[in-house]
């Protein structure tokens, strides 16, 4: 998880979708790698996400951006 954005994928919804590996190549600005059976969030990286949305909407179910410093604060209110 980065300082501003956390990016989540999903074990079981990766399974079913090659393991989310059209991700590492959708990916801009390179949050996904090659992982044990399938892509993988570069923990380094994630600030980087520019929240172009390209992932969430090719795979819908199975990925999760969160912004940290929106997000968090809405679930504090
Ligand atoms: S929203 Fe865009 S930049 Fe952010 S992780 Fe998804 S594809 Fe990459």
């Amino acid at each position: 998880m980065g300082e501003f954005i956390a990016v989540y994928l999903k074990d079981e919804e990766c399974a079913a979708h090659e393991g989310c590996r059209r991700l590492i190549s959708l990916c801009p600005v390179d949050i996904f790698v090659e992982g044990e059976g399938g892509a993988a969030v570069d923990e380094e990286q994630v600030d980087e996400c520019t929240l172009c949305g390209l992932c969430w909407e090719a795979l819908p179910d199975a990925v999760e951006v969160r912004r940290l410093y929106i997000d968090e604060a809405e679930a504090r209110a």
